[in-house]
């Protein structure tokens, strides 16, 4: 992608009303505007970045067996009522001039629930594995921190339905390390750790909350094994021995919780009479899981945890493209010629061709938008018939062909 083709608009200030590393960076890099407080638009550039994550969490949704589904967002009265849902303080609602009268969708148990109902027949067509990535919307009263805490942000939000607790047991699990492998795909280091069951359960859930001292929430840890509780549900604190290995001493720190996962029993197949026949012809409630990731919050966490005084450092998976190509006087041929060799050889690469751009505006804003390869065409690389390529963070620079550095730009992806 030609940098002056594409609708790139890096800011030279930073944004007055924004504390967060993750909004700051993001709204210098041009990557994301803010609206209102907790509602963001994404830019060309950051629809790219949160495009890229929404592949690594279909890839591995798609790959334990899930299919996606698309949910309306906009939901009527009688689905909150058949819950109890319907006034809850997270829940926007809306009306239209028929007086009919809508909730936002904060989570879509409602929704899915029904439309399984009449789907579901007998043990035969259980399990089942539904999942989407859509607009959600909550009445946060506390919403900050960027991209971490919206009011209207991106969910993927799986359901599991099943025939018995130990089948819901079985993929719970299996979600559980797909979520890992997300996590650790899109560079955040995850820990796993247990929580209240909310309105649903009484068991723990379990939350992916990555350990920075931006997050929100509390979690006690062992240094030594993977005990973790969040505070709020925590029989431990800070400096007690640990409970599971009883070697390690607990330590505290905050984190941000970037994936969620829950087992919600019968509750809502209750509520929609969702039903199955067992090999005996007895009916059964369905039992189910629900499983969430936050897209837009995982962008901000990322920006968090991967950023220098220069700007941001995509970790590889999540970058708005693959390398990005800066043209210097001197080098212009050149570096018309390698973009063209990526190109055709299927790279996605953005290319600053900017004709009126300083070598010192298109190299910072290189290090302000934050992709993971820099490759430079200047009149030195040019001399030697090699392009000059350097990695976000690292400080030296190779001098290789073009096909050299398709090669090390290939071999450092996951996908490919
Ligand atoms: P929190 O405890 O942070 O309020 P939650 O437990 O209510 O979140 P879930 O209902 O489990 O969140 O939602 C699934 C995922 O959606 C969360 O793990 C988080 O990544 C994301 N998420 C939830 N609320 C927000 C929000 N207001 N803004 C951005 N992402 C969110
Ligand atoms: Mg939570």
């Amino acid at each position: 992608m030609r940098f002056t083709q594409f609708f790139i608009r890096t800011q030279k200030e930073w944004p007055r009303d924004e504390e967060s590393a993750n909004a700051r960076f993001l709204h210098r890099g041009g990557f994301i505007e803010k609206i209102g407080a907790g509602v963001y638009a994404f830019l060309p550039l950051g629809l790219r970045v949160l495009d890229r994550i929404n592949r690594v969490i279909r890839e591995e949704m798609n790959a334990i067996g899930a299919s996606e589904l698309l949910l309306p967002a906009l939901i009527p009265k009688k689905y909150w009522e058949a819950t109890g849902r319907w006034n809850v303080p997270v829940l926007y609602k809306s009306a239209d001039s028929s007086g009919q009268e809508y909730g936002l969708g904060f989570t879509h148990e409602e929704v899915l629930t029904p439309i399984l109902a009449r789907r579901i027949q007998s043990f035969r067509d259980l399990p089942q594995a539904l999942y989407q990535i859509q607009t959600k919307f909550r009445d946060e009263p506390r919403a900050r921190f960027g991209l971490i805490r919206g009011k209207e942000f991106v969910m993927k939000d799986l359901y599991s339905f099943h025939a018995d607790i130990k089948d819901l047991e079985r993929f719970y699990w299996v979600v559980s390390d797909a979520y890992k492998k997300i996590f650790s795909r899109l560079g955040l280091p995850v820990t796993v750790v247990e929580a209240a069951g909310g309105d649903f359960t009484k068991e723990f859930t379990h939350e992916f909350q990555v350990l920075t001292p931006v997050g929100e929430d509390t979690i006690f840890y062992c240094a030594k094994c993977d005990f973790a509780q969040n505070k709020e549900v925590a029989k431990v604190s800070s400096g007690d021995g640990c409970p599971k290995c009883q070697k390690g001493k607990i330590e505290e720190s905050n984190g941000i919780e970037v994936g969620n996962i829950f087992r919600l029993g019968t509750k809502f197949s209750e509520a929609a009479n969702l039903v199955y026949k067992d090999s005996s012809g007895k009916e059964q409630l369905v039992v189910m899981g629900s499983y969430g990731i936050g897209p837009s919050r995982a962008m901000g966490a990322i920006v968090e945890l991967n950023h220098d005084d220069a700007g941001i450092r995509w970790p590889k998976e999540a970058a708005p493209f693959e390398a990005h190509l800066v043209a210097l006087p001197g080098g212009e041929e050149q570096a018309d010629a390698a973009y063209e060799h990526f190109t055709e050889h299927g790279f996605d690469i953005l290319y600053d061709d900017r004709a009126d751009a300083t070598p010192g505006e298109k190299l910072a804003d290189a290090d302000l938008i934050g992709i993971g390869w820099r490759i430079v065409a200047s009149a030195k690389t040019a001399l030697c018939g090699r392009l000059e390529i350097k990695a976000r963070d690292s400080r030296d620079a190779e001098l290789l062909t073009p096909a050299e550095s398709a090669d090390r730009i290939r071999t450092s992806f996951h996908v490919r």
